[in-house]
C-alpha cells in the first residue's frame, strides 16, 4: 500500500509512514478489525443458536433457584 500524504511505499499492517512519519492510523488506512465487527450480525448462525441456547438454559437455572427460595421460604412460614 502507499501513504495518503506522500504516496511512498508502506508495509501492510505499518502504523507508521517510514518516509513521512505520519499516523497512517490518523488518515483511516488501518482500520482496526474488531471495531468493524461491532453492530454487524455474525456470518453464520451458529453462533447465534448457542448463545439463544445459553440464555434458555440460565432462564431455566434461574427459576429453578427461584422455586427452591419459594419452597424453603413456605416451608420455614408454615
Ligand atoms: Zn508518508
Amino acid at each position: 500500500m502507499h501513504c495518503p500524504r506522500c504516496a511512498a511505499e508502506v508495509k501492510e499492517g505499518a502504523r507508521f509512514c517510514e518516509s513521512c512519519g505520519v499516523s497512517l492510523e490518523e488518515y483511516g488506512v488501518i482500520r482496526d478489525p474488531s471495531a468493524e465487527d461491532n453492530g454487524r450480525p455474525p456470518a453464520s448462525g451458529g453462533m447465534d443458536a448457542s448463545v439463544r441456547r445459553r440464555m434458555i438454559i440460565a432462564f431455566v437455572v434461574f427459576d429453578l433457584i427461584l422455586a427452591v427460595v419459594l419452597i424453603f421460604f413456605i416451608l420455614k412460614m408454615g
